[in-house]
């Protein structure tokens, strides 16, 4: 008999070209590990098709949908109406990941802005909330999202400051943490998972990539989410069932999303 309670992968890019040939193992080793819904992100139309396929024989995996600032430079105005309209459908329950990265590259900074505020200005009209993805670009981030989110925010794979995050639980919003928390160097992540409010806490792998203690330097997969749920509730010492439960009311309550 499957438990009660079970781990939620917050944000996972399960539909990667490296997992479509042995799928049905890997969700296998997924629901193995009690890890029994998934929000899965596509981050362009092709990935967004095949992803609605999955779900039709996964159907407990759930769908974001948004263009990664990193592919500002590319999306062009039928890539936004193709957006425009499809965001509409109840399949998508997320607009995501949407942010600014300037680590590898600033040369599309105002792109990558435009591009952001572009897709929150779509979450606000189907009100729908948005995952944040935000690297080396904090304060741009921060300034766009006050400015313009009118819907819930979740920022994914939080890696900034412990006063950034008092900053963003002041605006109501959600902080998720991946497997970054179980890497012997991360104090600050480490001491931000320990401190944040357990009503606004979100887990993910972020797989293929991040993957926590033990794997770390493999490639991540979805059931490794249990990993950094088990450390979560070894550092703050609280039973993982009660965890569990807490993470499941959490993902209902933010996405509006029955269990
Ligand atoms: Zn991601």
């Amino acid at each position: 008999m499957p438990e009660k309670t079970y781990w939620i992968d917050t944000h996972c890019h399960m539909n990667d070209e490296i997992y479509r040939d042995t799928l049905d193992e890997y969700m296998q080793r997924s629901l193995s590990c009690n890890v029994r819904r998934n929000l899965v992100i596509a981050m362009n139309r092709e990935d967004l098709e095949y992803t609605f396929e999955m779900k039709e024989k996964y159907p407990f995996i759930d769908i974001a949908f948004g263009y990664h600032p990193e592919d500002a430079d590319k999306i062009t105005p039928e890539d936004l109406d193709y957006m425009e309209e499809i965001i509409n459908d109840p399949r998508i329950i997320a607009i995501g990941e949407i942010g600014l990265d300037y680590y590898w590259d600033k040369t599309y900074k105002q792109q990558q802005k435009e591009l952001f505020i572009r897709q929150i200005e779509m979450a606000n009209k189907v009100n729908k909330p948005v995952l944040i993805h935000s690297r080396s670009a904090a304060q741009d981030t921060y300034d766009i999202l006050r400015q313009y989110a009118r819907v819930k925010v979740l920022m994914h794979c939080f890696g900034e400051s412990h006063e950034m995050m008092q900053e963003y639980l002041k605006l109501g919003y959600y902080i998720a943490f991946g497997g970054v928390v179980t890497f012997k160097n991360a104090r600050i992540p480490k001491e931000n998972v320990c401190s944040v409010p357990l009503d606004r806490l979100m887990l993910e792998t972020d797989c293929p990539y991040m993957t926590p203690v033990p794997f770390r330097g493999k490639t991540n997969e979805t059931a490794y989410v249990r990993y950094v749920g088990e450390f979560v509730c070894r550092e703050r010492g609280i039973a993982e069932e009660v965890l569990q439960q807490q993470l499941m009311d959490n993902y209902e309550r933010f996405f509006d999303a029955e269990n």
